[in-house]
């Protein structure tokens, strides 16, 4: 499809087109918008048409028409291929205007087409030639990654019955469709934002910037799986829950953290963080037969993973236990199994948790009674999810829907968790 006269100048990108002045050139490029302007001469007045271009190299770019035919055939939203037009400079302007033996091809129209298709279904219905078809690849990648700000450009051209719809002035906030990933390995190869849902088993819980987990790898603190089946193991609860926003899970607790927090919540329409205990930011394993991947879980999600109990919940239960534990000697217990198994009375619970047989279980069971329901121990509960969530091996793979972000690191959410649910397999 070359134009009647043949191709006087080489397809060129539009950044290269300051080093064309004065040559004729092909350009493959994306219309903005296009909009008569009138010119006096001494003899009448003539209207050309100024249409505003991009690609792939530079996003805005005039072109000045002087053929009325040829202003006729374009639209805004449109891709067309220049054909002979020759590159000019006034001023400090860079520009591209028709000569006599200039044509245009309009090869991707009308817009709409150009953000619902695929590239290679709108690629491979041009007749052009290799090269052509190379750039054509390129300007509608850009045009497809950058729509919502080239949608944003009001629209002044007389074709407006045509492009009426896109002269927005909002971004349309689109609801991304999540990618069904096979494999773990598969969602660790995607090149592109965007969000992923995979079936995957959890291995391990290892919390982030801990001052007291720091440097601890050798004795095996920082893995939770290791320490949550440990009797006694008071820090815990100060490893997994912090003080921090609880809307966008930034932790705030030590000195060394709050180095690292943004000042700006983006959470919040208000852009201030809301201060409560948050669960520390943490990497979840998982893992598959493919891969294993750290993703890592904010507050918000933590909650989903630990049953939507807040992290507040927990730590005030568990404070308001070491407190009592220090009142007297009545209720001290150096096991904490034992009193684990004390806390959730096995009369009011259908799971039917085995109770100890000491006298002392036995009082703990009295006083606790007075107390339930409003005096339940949201610590004890969470525990045992910790320890039912960490059973390697042992439990069925969980549907998790995950954000990647291929320019961050990993502990900055290169795969950051949304969502966890049980799969629902069907039995086709
Ligand atoms: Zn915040």
């Amino acid at each position: 499809m070359a134009s009647a006269f043949g191709w006087f100048g080489p397809l060129i990108d539009l950044s290269r087109a300051s080093s064309h002045i004065g040559d004729f050139v092909q350009l493959l490029v994306f219309v903005h918008r296009s909009f008569p302007v009138q010119c006096k001469s001494s003899k009448r007045d003539i209207t050309r048409t100024d249409i505003e271009v991009g690609d792939d190299t530079t996003p805005y770019f005039l072109v000045s028409l002087w053929q009325k035919n040829m202003a006729s055939m374009v639209a805004a939203g449109d891709v067309v291929l220049l054909q002979n037009f020759k590159i000019a400079k006034y001023g400090d302007a860079v520009e591209a205007r028709t000569v006599q033996w200039s044509s245009l091809i309009s090869l991707v129209h009308p817009h709409h087409s150009l953000l619902s298709k695929a590239v290679e279904e709108l690629v491979t219905g041009c007749r052009v030639g290799a090269t052509t078809k190379d750039k054509l690849r390129r300007v509608i990648k850009w045009v497809q990654q950058s729509r919502s700000t080239i949608c944003n450009i009001k629209l002044q051209s007389n074709q407006t019955q045509q492009i009426e719809h896109l002269a927005r002035n909002w971004t349309v906030l689109e609801e991304e469709r999540p990618r069904d990933c096979f494999s773990l390995i598969e969602v660790s190869q995607l090149t592109t934002t965007c969000k992923a849902v995979v079936c995957a088993s959890i291995g391990e819980i290892v919390p982030l910037h801990s001052s007291r987990t720091l440097g601890d790898t050798k004795n095996e603190k920082i893995f939770i799986s290791k320490r949550v089946y440990r009797t006694k193991d008071g820090n815990l609860v100060d490893d997994l829950i912090c003080t921090g926003c609880q809307l966008c899970g930034s932790p705030l607790d030590s000195k060394f953290e709050q180095s690292a927090v943004p000042l700006i919540c983006w959470k919040s329409s208000t852009r201030l963080h809301s201060i409560c205990s948050i669960y520390r930011p943490f990497m979840l394993y998982l893992w598959d037969e493919s891969d294993y991947m750290p993703v890592l879980v904010k507050n918000r999600i933590a909650e989903i993973l630990f049953g939507n109990i807040k992290a507040g919940k927990v730590y005030s239960a568990y404070k308001e236990e070491t407190h009592s534990q220090n009142l007297g000697p009545r209720n001290e217990c150096k096991d904490k199994d034992t009193r684990e198994r004390t806390v959730i009375n096995p009369r009011s619970s259908s799971e039917g948790l085995p109770s100890a047989n000491t006298s002392e279980v036995d009082k703990d069971l009295q006083s606790e009674d007075k107390h339930l329901p409003d005096k339940f121990n949201f610590y004890r509960v969470w525990v045992i999810l910790l320890k039912m969530l960490l059973k390697q091996g042992k439990n069925s793979p969980l549907k998790f829907e995950i954000n990647v972000d291929p320019s961050l690191d990993i502990e900055s959410g290169k795969f950051e968790m949304v969502s966890a649910k049980m799969p629902c397999f069907g039995t086709k």
